[in-house]
């Protein structure tokens, strides 16, 4: 399958060349700038913002402090009128950076590798942002507390609103079975922000141990990271399903990009697509019984927090022998 962003740019890479200088990424050089700013003072308390090239200026490596890109960000927040003379750091937007990789110091950001999620935002002062801070890829219109995607075939979903540039992001997810790189739409996606050991990973790793090499229904895959980390667990075979459309359009893109080429299926209806050892469906769970006629060893189930799984874990116990709800 060929691939390539929604916004036509080369924003999606095979997670292998991500992954190699990874560690590196987000380190200053030995000439970058440290500039200390309190998260909880005025900005325009602590420096000068009418002399911003004073401050603001990359480093000859092209990278800066996130607490300065954020500044930046803050300043054109400022000048268009959406934060006042008193704004300081702290709530002056959501950083998501990209690629997501947990580092143990506050990042230094090249180009392009960061999405804000902002409340306040407006389609000008959006695009005033990605024109002029180079590190900023896209703006996202939203409220964290409100989780997007879709809970169900009986709700409406949510999605954040894309202001200006590219929301597509990667995430690193380290399991035992080697580092996956997601990407997602992450006006379409929930966030998770970057963890050394994931949670849900442990528990799949634990239900993986019970089973040689299972076969594997993700109930609900979002954008495929337990069934693709299923999949370098060796398991002999995955079936993906999500009722999301952009959640399956995303899971496509991450099994290819981690190396698991995907053949799109075309004509038949529910089927969406397939590989070597994976089928992608995107059903509700309590149809998807009725177009699989095989058993499952391990069926997972990981839905929005705070939904009531009954009905997911009777759909998958028709279909499963072990039901995981992450
Ligand atoms: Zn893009
Ligand atoms: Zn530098």
């Amino acid at each position: 399958m060929e691939i390539r962003c929604r916004c036509g740019d080369t924003c999606i890479r095979p997670i292998s060349k991500a992954l190699k200088d990874i560690e590196l990424f987000y380190k200053p050089c030995n000439d970058c700038k440290t500039e200390k700013i309190k998260k909880f003072s005025p900005l325009a308390e602590q420096i000068n913002l009418d002399e911003i090239d004073n401050h603001f200026g990359s480093c000859k490596c092209g990278k800066r402090h996130l607490d300065i890109v954020i500044s930046h960000v803050l300043k054109v927040m400022m000048d268009e009128g959406i934060k006042d003379k008193k704004a300081s750091l702290r709530n002056a937007c959501v950083p998501l950076v990209t690629p997501g990789y947990p580092t143990d110091s506050i990042p230094y950001l090249p180009k392009d590798s960061l999405v804000i999620l902002s409340n306040e935002v407006d389609k000008g002062c959006a695009e005033t942002i990605v024109k002029e801070v180079g590190e900023v890829k896209g703006v996202l219109k939203g409220d964290l507390r409100n989780t997007v995607g879709i809970k169900d075939s009986d709700s409406n979903p949510h999605v954040y609103e894309l202001l200006a540039g590219c929301d597509l992001r990667c995430d690193i997810i380290q399991t035992p079975y080697g580092a996956l790189g997601i990407y997602k739409y992450q006006r379409e996606i929930h966030i998770e922000f970057p963890k050394v050991e994931s949670p849900k990973i442990e528990i799949l790793n634990k239900a993986l141990k019970y089973c040689d090499r299972p076969a594997v229904l993700d109930c609900t895959c979002g954008p495929g990271t337990l069934g693709i980390a299923c999949l370098k667990a060796g398991a002999r075979k995955v079936v993906f399903n999500d009722i999301w459309n952009p959640a399956i359009e995303t899971t496509l893109i991450n099994l290819e990009v981690n190396g698991f080429p995907v053949k799109l299926s075309g004509s038949e209806e529910e089927l969406i697509a397939s590989g070597d050892k994976f089928e992608v469906y995107c059903m509700d769970i309590r149809e998807l019984a009725n177009c699989l006629d095989e058993t499952f060893d391990i069926c997972i189930i990981d839905t929005f927090p705070g939904v009531d799984t009954t009905e997911f874990v009777e759909a998958a116990g028709k279909l499963g022998k072990k039901v995981v709800v992450i």
